[in-house]
């Protein structure tokens, strides 16, 4: 699917959620690496995937009514083996249903295991007076708790993108500290415009997150995707 596919399909089915994967579609087109991703909606398609893929996979909850996927049991990582894929499947679905009855379950995303490396945030946010604002932060917990994020307004300039990285509290986290190995803030910063110029070009765009983008001492890439459109205003 393209991303004007992508689009037009939510907007045909009256949808301002995309889906994890449509998410992840859109987002490629900005040239921010993403995960490869796909949704599977049996558990012998889960497994055909995951192998196409090549294993080790991550097996994630597709459902609207879930917005934080691992609080529910809906994100299982390390899968090793085809038997691994079917036990996640199941608990996956047996975990959703009942931590939360009432969900429409869309199916199951099977993507790649990315390699482990530093958890930041890079989203945005459509502010009705000032448009699209990018936020940036450390991922995870931390950002939760610290609330260490920085943000600027679109259209960033190759300096806002540079500084904007570097202002958060947590820097040093990402310059490389004991067992962390250093991120690679170049390509952070061509994310950051990467992502500045993508919402130019979409400006129906409401919210969207990149969490986590996981960030390498060469190259980054994002695992998790959620994006959200404006409503139509009425004709
Ligand atoms: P949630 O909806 O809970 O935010 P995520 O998709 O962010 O779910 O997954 C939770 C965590 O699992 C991530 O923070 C990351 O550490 C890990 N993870 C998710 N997808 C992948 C992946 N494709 N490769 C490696 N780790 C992943
Ligand atoms: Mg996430």
């Amino acid at each position: 699917m393209t991303t004007t596919d992508v689009l037009q399909k939510a907007r045909l089915d009256g949808r301002t959620l995309l889906n994890e994967v449509e998410s992840k579609e859109l987002i490629r087109e900005s040239g921010i690496p993403v995960v490869e991703t796909r949704l599977a909606r049996s558990k012998a398609e889960a497994v055909r995937i995951a192998q196409a893929m090549g294993l080790p996979a991550v097996l994630k909850i597709d459902s609207p009514d879930v917005v934080h996927k691992s609080d529910v049991g809906g994100v299982k990582v390390g899968l090793e083996s085809a038997a691994q894929v079917r036990a996640a499947y199941d608990s996956i679905l047996s975990s959703t249903r009942a931590t939360v009855p009432s969900a429409s379950i869309l199916g199951v995303s099977v993507q790649k295991m990315a390699e482990p490396g530093i958890e930041v945030i890079l989203g945005a946010t459509k502010d009705p007076q000032f448009g699209h604002v990018i936020m940036f932060g450390l991922g995870g917990v931390l950002v939760e708790i610290l609330r260490d994020v920085s943000m600027r307004l679109v259209p960033l300039t190759a300096r806002d993108a540079r500084v904007m990285i570097r202002e958060i509290k947590s820097l040093p986290l990402l310059q490389g500290y004991r067992q962390y190995p250093a991120c690679d803030l170049g390509s952070l910063e061509e994310a950051v415009l990467n992502l500045s110029q993508f919402l130019e070009k979409h400006p129906d765009i409401k919210e969207l997150d990149l969490n986590p983008v996981l960030c390498y001492p060469k190259g980054l890439v994002a695992v998790d995707a959620r994006v959200v459109l404006e409503e139509l205003s009425p004709a």
